[in-house]
């Protein structure tokens, strides 16, 4: 789930950043992703706006982080992964998720302002006998002074 967070800090979307890692069933790292514009676009041209004319928001322009992890994966065949994600997927990642056959979504949070998509989700899941838990991060002081640790050594050794 750290790996989830630490890519959601890479989206641009000054709204909602989302995180996403795909882990095997012997627990590798397959792909990960975040919430962006479509590839290879100059992103400054498109809008990140949540409200209005929808040609006008992001949102048929907007790749989410659940999508891309599974199209950056480095595995073709997903069967019985693990998704971590921070925010619980809407319906078009959970389509994509039970295409590839992923087990288990797990993810940070479901506070979604979109409520429709997130239950058609949940059926989606629970349809293609999807498992989900939400689960929180424990004991973040101690994974930031782990961090900060490591990132102290590395600057010290370019001092
Ligand atoms: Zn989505």
């Amino acid at each position: 789930m750290l790996v989830a967070v630490i890519s959601s800090l890479r989206s641009k979307d000054p709204s909602s950043q989302v995180g996403a890692a795909i882990v095997s069933p012997k627990r590798h790292i397959l792909g990960t992703g975040y919430n962006g514009f479509v590839g290879g676009v100059d992103e400054k041209s498109f809008p990140w706006a949540h409200e209005g004319d929808w040609l006008s928001t992001k949102y048929p322009y907007v790749v989410h982080a659940e999508e891309n992890a599974i199209l950056n994966s480095t595995a073709y065949d997903l069967e019985g992964c693990s998704l971590y994600t921070t925010l619980f997927p809407c319906n078009e990642c959970a389509k994509s998720i039970a295409q590839k056959r992923i087990a288990e979504v797990v993810y940070l949070s479901d506070a979604s302002r979109l409520r429709e998509p997130r239950e058609a989700a949940r059926i989606i899941f629970t349809a293609a006998r999807i498992a989900c838990r939400r689960i929180e991060l424990s004991s973040t002081d101690e994974i930031l002074g782990r961090l900060r640790l490591v990132l102290d050594r590395h600057r010290g050794q370019n001092a």
